[in-house]
């Protein structure tokens, strides 16, 4: 029984890394999901047969199938926009339940090894932080909560709650089986209330960060306490969840170029002042008729989505759109920032969903040198992204974030519905350019009326 328990966990542990190396490529991902998806159903069936879980087999399987059934429906229906307030769900369960884990093996004051103990504690810390933090996450996406709140010396009262949380566990870990029942139920207390403040001053749209930063603290409570039970299969999933999210959540640090310290510990964006006084040229509208031709007469036309064109939810118009130009014998290419959109790889899901194939889905890196020779740069609901003022404005929010080369094209459309400003709350100089004309409206409208402008030729 021992080799079929531990030869299914070290089978599941493959099939989450096979999994997960699947995910890295849009063409492979939904395979990855299914791999890694089998592997966390064996690892789930094979605990059934494990000696020490033969009580409550009945509750188990009811809290799986009402679960089980709560995650389906919910997976089945989510928009895509809705996906990060998902994911936080999701993970701030994954800590909780990390957490749930600790606070078990706790409570019963038995004795355990030192390492054993200390691990059962920092894990419960983790997972309880992570758990409170991304339920705010998730009420900040949902609309639930729409304010950041800040109150006066928060990060000196944050650090300070911080300190005692840590020393309370410390205390706890070292101490053998001498802590009472009160000091666990202040320590778990402390972390939760530390997860909710540290969260609620964070902007909406630094939340992807935050879900990321969490999902990576997920995987780590996770593993601690797979060491914990000995469990094989749960330390190395931890530990690739944990690996993953920390990976991701710098990449997208990286691609904002604001280090993560800046997302969790400052505003973002412009508050009040505005940098915009040496803005030349003005906006200069176009009719969607003009654009049509400008697009239909071209050799190389290159599409950057960004978050307007997920809102409006406008990408199976855009595809459409292409197919047309394609037609045409015109070569029509997607450039792709790393954090257009409102979470990582926001873009390259809406292009896949609407049949965009891969092969003219390119990254920053692969088609920057390119907008240079398009004739046409068709910028649809994005804005910081293309925004040059990130090269040349020391001042500015978003200067070194590296963006996407829109403004070297002979023309530059935008798409957008008025003179709303982006994420970053600032104004973006490629609008103001002489090469550039804006299509006011909304991007699935003038998606539609591209397409028929196009279908009159
Ligand atoms: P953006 O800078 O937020 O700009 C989106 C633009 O879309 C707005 O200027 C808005 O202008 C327009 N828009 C909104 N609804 C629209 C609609 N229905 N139809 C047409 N246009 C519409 O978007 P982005 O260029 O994609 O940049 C993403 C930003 O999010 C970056 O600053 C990035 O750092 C940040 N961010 C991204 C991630 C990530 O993981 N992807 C994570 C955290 C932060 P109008 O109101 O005038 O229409």
């Amino acid at each position: 029984m021992d080799l079929i328990i531990k030869g299914s966990y070290f089978i599941a542990a493959v099939l989450f890394i096979i999994g997960l190396k699947q995910m890295s490529s849009p063409a492979t991902a939904r395979r990855g999901i299914i791999w890694a998806g089998v592997g966390m159903v064996l690892a789930t069936l094979v605990t059934f047969v494990h000696p020490e879980v033969k009580h409550n087999t009945g509750w188990i399987l009811l809290a799986m199938a009402i679960s089980g059934g709560i995650a389906w429906w919910s997976g089945k229906k989510v928009a895509m926009t809705d996906m990060p307030q998902m994911i936080a769900i999701y993970n701030g369960m994954g800590g909780g339940s990390a957490a749930a884990i600790a606070a078990v093996v706790l409570v019963k004051y038995e004795a355990m090894p030192l390492t054993i103990q200390i691990m059962a504690v920092l894990g419960a810390l983790i997972g309880t932080i992570d758990f409170s933090g991304s339920a705010v996450a998730y009420a900040k996406l949902q609309g639930l909560i729409k304010k950041n709140f800040y109150i006066n010396n928060q990060q000196m009262i944050n650090l300070g709650l911080f300190v005692a949380t840590v020393a309370l566990g410390c205390w706890i870990a070292l101490s053998g089986t001498q802590y009472s029942g009160f000091a666990l139920f202040l320590f778990f207390l402390l972390a939760f209330v530390f997860g909710i403040l540290m969260t609620l001053p964070i902007g909406g749209a630094d939340m992807p960060v935050v879900i990321s930063l969490f999902n990576a603290l997920t995987g780590l409570a996770v593993g601690l306490e797979g060491y914990v039970l000995g469990n094989p299969a749960m330390m190395i999933a931890g530990i690739v969840v944990g690996a993953a999210g920390t990976l991701l959540t710098q990449l997208m640090a990286k691609a904002m170029n604001r280090p993560i310290s800046n997302v969790l510990f400052k505003k973002f964006g412009v508050s009040g002042e505005t940098t915009d006084d040496d803005i030349e040229g003005s906006l200069k509208a176009i009719e969607a008729s003009d654009v049509a031709a400008m697009m239909g007469f071209a050799d190389k036309v290159i599409i950057v989505p960004g978050y307007g064109m997920a809102v409006a939810q406008a990408q199976h118009k855009i595809w459409e759109l292409a197919k047309l130009l394609r037609e045409r014998d015109v070569d029509v290419k997607f450039a792709i920032h790393p954090v257009a959109g409102r979470m990582p790889g926001h873009m390259n899901v809406l292009l896949a969903e609407a049949g965009v194939p891969y092969d003219i889905i390119y990254d920053l890196d692969e088609i920057n040198e390119e907008f240079a020779t398009a004739n046409v740069a068709l910028v649809i609901g994005a804005n910081d992204v293309v925004n040059p003022v990130a090269r040349s404005n020391p001042d500015s929010p978003i200067y070194g974030m590296p963006i996407l080369n829109a403004d070297k094209a002979e023309n530059v459309i935008v798409i957008k519905r008025g003179k709303g400003a982006g994420f970053s709350g600032i104004e973006n100089h490629l609008f103001y350019q002489d090469n550039t004309r804006m299509l006011y409206g909304d991007a699935q409208e003038m998606g539609s009326q591209l397409i028929s402008a196009i279908k009159e030729f």
